[in-house]
Parts: C-alpha cells; sequence; structure tokens
C-alpha cells in the first residue's frame, strides 16, 4: 500500500514514523516548507525560549472577530511545522474538556485519550505518576522554582496571597491553580516530533519525505483517491499517486487544500470557477480558538537578558459565568526593555472558550493564495465574561503585594472594551474538519480520521479536534496522531 501524508508538521511527523514502521506500507510525506535534520536547525528554531513569528512562518493575516481587526496568526513553515516555531509548553488541560469529545464523536473521551498521552511522553519530574509516561518519545520538564525570574516570583506570591493553589504539575489531572509550565525541551532545546519520530524514521528505505512541494490538491475518481498534485519550489507540478491519503496541512490550510479540490461547501468552491466534487457543508466552519488578551505592565525588577527563558509559570484559575464554571490561564511573560524602559506583558486566556464561530475560506485555486480567515474570537457573549473576569482578576493579582510592588498598569486598559479591541490569538485553532458521527451534517471525518462519504482521504491534523481541550494543543495533536496512526493500521491488517 502506498500511504501520501499531506503536510509534514506535528501530525505528518508522527503520522510518517508510526505508519512506515510496516516494511509494506511505502510512506511518502510533503512538505512546502524547508528540512533540518537533527542539530542542523537555525539556531532561532532549536532554541524554544520563544515563539517565532519572523522566519519560516506562512505569515496568515485574519480578521479578528467580534472586532473588524486583521490580526497575524502564525504558522510553521518547515518540516516539523508548527511545533518549530511555538513556545514548547506541553499541556494537557482539564480532563472534562475532553469528555465533551464524547457528544461529537464515540469512543473519545479522558479515559481513551489518557493512554496515550502517557505513551507520547517521557516525564523528567513526574515520570511514576500514573497517569504520566516515562518513555515516550517527547521529553517533558519544568523549571524548578528557584530558577524564576523575580517578577515571576512576586506574581506567584501574589497569588497565593489571592487563595489560589499551589501545584508542583499543571497535568495532574483537573489541577488548577499556580505553579510551574511544563515543556517539551531539555535545557532550552526543542524536542519535537520532526526530531524524535520523524528523523530516526527516515532511515527505512519506505519512508520519504519530499520537503519544497506546496500542496494543491487531492485528485478524487468514483469517489476514491488517485493522487495529490503539487507544486515544487521552481514552479513544477508534480503528482503523487496514492492508495490512501492523510491531510494534516493544519486548522487554516487542510479546509483550503480540500476546497480547491471541490470537497467543501458549494458557496465557498463555486464562485472560484472550481467544480464540485463532494459537498460538504462542514468544510472550514466551526473554527475555535483561545482568545487571548494582553495587558502591559511597566516592570521595576529586573528582566533577565535573552537567552533566558520567556515563559516558566502559569496560573489557571476559574470563574463562575452564567451558573457555570469557566476556566481561564493567566500567562506571566518575562518582559522587554525598549527605550530605557521595562515593560511586560501579562496575558490571560478564555482556556475552555465555547465560540466556534470561526471560518476558513479560499480566494482562488491559486495554492499560494493565502486563505481567507475570520477567527470568530470573543464574539459569544460568555467568552467575553470569561475574559472580562480574567482581566479583572490579572488587575487584582497586580494590586496584591509583592507583585503590586514591581509592575505598574499601562494607561487604557481597564475599559470593558480591551478584550475586544486588543484579543489575539493564542495559538490553538481547531475544528474546520471536525470528527463527528455520519449522521451529523457538521461532521468532516470519521473516528478514526476518515473524510465521510470518500475512500481513501483521510484528515488527521489539528482541523478534526471536535472541541478545543482546556491548554496548549501540540501535546493534543500528537496524542491524537498517535491514536489515529495505531487505528489506520488495525484498520490495514493491524501490522
Ligand atoms: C506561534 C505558535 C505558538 C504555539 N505555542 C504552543 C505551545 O507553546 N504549546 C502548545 O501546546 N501548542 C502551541 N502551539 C500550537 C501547536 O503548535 C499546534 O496546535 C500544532 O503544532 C498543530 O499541529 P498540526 O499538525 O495540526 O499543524 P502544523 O504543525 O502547523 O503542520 C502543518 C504543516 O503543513 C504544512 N503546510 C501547510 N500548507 C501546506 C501546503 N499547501 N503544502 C505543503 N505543506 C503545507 C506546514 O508548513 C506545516 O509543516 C503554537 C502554535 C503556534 C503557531
Amino acid at each position: 500500500m502506498r500511504v501520501v501524508i499531506v503536510g509534514a508538521g506535528t501530525a505528518g511527523c508522527v503520522l510518517a514514523a508510526r505508519l512506515s514502521e510496516d516494511p509494506g506500507t511505502e510512506v511518502v510525506v510533503l512538505e512546502a516548507g524547508p528540512h533540518y535534520a537533527p542539530g542542523q536547525w537555525p539556531p532561532e528554531l532549536s532554541h524554544a525560549y520563544r515563539i517565532i513569528k519572523e522566519t519560516h512562518d506562512w505569515e496568515y493575516l485574519a480578521q479578528a472577530g467580534a472586532s473588524p481587526r486583521l490580526v497575524h496568526v502564525p504558522r510553521g513553515r518547515v518540516v516539523g511545522g508548527s511545533s518549530i516555531t511555538n513556545a514548547a509548553i506541553a499541556l494537557r488541560g482539564l480532563p472534562e474538556h475532553y469528555d465533551e469529545w464524547s457528544e461529537f464523536v464515540d469512543g473519545y473521551d479522558w479515559a481513551s485519550m489518557l493512554p496515550w498521552f502517557c505513551a507520547i511522553e517521557n516525564d523528567g519530574q513526574f515520570s511514576e505518576a500514573e497517569y504520566h509516561g516515562d518513555s515516550g518519545p517527547i521529553a517533558i520538564n519544568r523549571y524548578p522554582r528557584e530558577s524564576w525570574y523575580p517578577l515571576l516570583e512576586s506574581f506567584a506570591e501574589a497569588a497565593l496571597a489571592r487563595g489560589h493553589a499551589w501545584i508542583e504539575d499543571h497535568n495532574a489531572p483537573g489541577a488548577t491553580g499556580i505553579g510551574p509550565a511544563s515543556f517539551n525541551m531539555i535545557d532550552g532545546i526543542r524536542q519535537t516530533p520532526a526530531d524524535h519520530y520523524l528523523a530516526p524514521a527516515l532511515e527505512r528505505s519506505n519512508l520519504s519525505l519530499v520537503s519544497g512541494v506546496t500542496a494543491d490538491t487531492v485528485q478524487i475518481h468514483s469517489e476514491a483517491v488517485t493522487h495529490v498534485e503539487g507544486i515544487d519550489d521552481s514552479g513544477q507540478r508534480m503528482r503523487f499517486e496514492a492508495d490512501e491519503i492523510i491531510v494534516c496541512l493544519g486548522t487554516y490550510a487542510t479546509p483550503a487544500f480540500l476546497m480547491r479540490s471541490g470537497i467543501g461547501p458549494p458557496d465557498a468552491i463555486t464562485p472560484h470557477g472550481i467544480p464540485m466534487t463532494h459537498r460538504m457543508d462542514a468544510v472550514g466552519r466551526g473554527m475555535q480558538d483561545h482568545p487571548k488578551v494582553s495587558y502591559r505592565f511597566w516592570v521595576s525588577t529586573e528582566i533577565p537578558e535573552w537567552p533566558h527563558p520567556w515563559i516558566q509559570a502559569l496560573l489557571t484559575a476559574t470563574c463562575e459565568i452564567d451558573g457555570q464554571e469557566r476556566l481561564f490561564q493567566v500567562m506571566p511573560y518575562s518582559g522587554t526593555t525598549q527605550g530605557g524602559h521595562q515593560f511586560t506583558d501579562l496575558n490571560v486566556q478564555v482556556a475552555d472558550a465555547r465560540g466556534r464561530t470561526g471560518t476558513v475560506d479560499i480566494q482562488g485555486p491559486d495554492p499560494h493564495l493565502q486563505p481567507v480567515l475570520k477567527m470568530g474570537w470573543l464574539e459569544r457573549e460568555d467568552d467575553r465574561a470569561v475574559a472580562e473576569a480574567a482581566g479583572s482578576e490579572l488587575m487584582a493579582l497586580a494590586q496584591t503585594h509583592p507583585l503590586k510592588d514591581v509592575v505598574c498598569p499601562w494607561p487604557n486598559q481597564e475599559d470593558r472594551d480591551h478584550p475586544l479591541r486588543t484579543v489575539e490569538t493564542f495559538h490553538h485553532p481547531v475544528g474546520t474538519c471536525r470528527m463527528g458521527r455520519e449522521s451529523d451534517p457538521s461532521a468532516v471525518v470519521d473516528g478514526s480520521g476518515r473524510v465521510l462519504g470518500l475512500r481513501g482521504l483521510s484528515v488527521m491534523d489539528a482541523s478534526i479536534i471536535p472541541r478545543v481541550p482546556s491548554a496548549n494543543t501540540h501535546l493534543c495533536v500528537i496524542a491524537l496522531a498517535e491514536r489515529l496512526a495505531a487505528s489506520f493500521r488495525e484498520a490495514n491488517g493491524g501490522k
């Protein structure tokens, strides 16, 4: 069997490694960005102390949501995808939000995802806990409190003084409070699916990686896939025949690829002169993300010089909105010095955002055109209320000793409109090709990632996640890709 994986990002690297374990499967992975072997990464990519928006990025722009601003929504354009440009924060989120997946698709809940979270990790501090793993490919670590920068220590003291619990492990099921964040890094170096899944697997003769190719369309004949068409960096058209095609281009690019192929809502496809192949009204609809709102403060304590970890800890807390407990995160950044001023951004995120009104559309059939992205952040009143409650808690922390002694808020941030005026992405979009049951018109794939109504076509990246977890999504995508790789292999003979 010949499998073509379209996109060598987070999910694509995991799938390439797992599917090529079967010597009877020939696996080809396509990727638009460049390939770096382990140890050959440009320093800004290997170093995980900050996110990368300046290089190796798709430079997507999106409309914010309730306000019409255009904002940059980064995505990695490199073998390894967004796992190479992200902040390497390795969190799972609360179990009950995985339990909500069962409302959409049978067999998915926290209990069924936990073994996969354990299988992918080697937790440096808590490997003996029953809910952690000690032998997976991705190493997880935390910064001990003694190493925290002074502002963070003041933040933690203020959080404890306001009654938030101290927690050692944010990945302990149900934990909320202030404590060290966990990271997929060792000594500041990213531990990624590109280095720890794909690179060792590339030794196998049945796996090949083709980088520098932009995937254009998947071609379908009699409701079954035939091949993928792509364009290399010199403009040459290429064709990749396949028995099975697995799309892993991420939440923005996957629905755009399907629409260019005539798979999606007719009103999103036919105005561009693209013939319809397979009507699916949910492609590119229902996007969820974590809205992030920044609050800026002058800082009078020392700000550590680069290279120093930028994020080391976080606070998770709940507020009550319409009788329901809602989770938010507060993530302090170490800060910046500019023109003699020292300042920092303390960010709040709506961690269990409920809004799913974001959309992805295409501008036309050319794969080099940017997708049209509308994020839908804070369009729901209850999500806005969570953002406001999180902002109020942050301001209260900033007025609590010892944080109040070292920070002073910038003006004009306390009005009710601040979240709407300034909301940005916390980089966790999901749901534009959502998993669901065959009877569900807003589902695109089933619980195995198979596109409903077509043969040989699957989607297995963040776009199929049915409900955004209440945490950063990298670990979730790796765990899900492992699970889907196992079910794909089982369905194809169990090798
Ligand atoms: C700036 C940033 C910071 C983040 N921080 C964190 C964090 O700290 N912790 C965390 O848990 N999560 C974080 N995330 C989210 C996390 O990285 C993503 O959820 C995850 O990587 C998504 O995996 P994916 O496989 O769906 O997509 P990606 O990893 O983005 O992979 C998609 C791949 O497809 C390729 N591609 C796209 N279009 C084409 C095309 N037409 N042809 C060929 N190839 C194409 C891309 O180049 C890319 O390699 C962050 C994301 C970003 C962007």
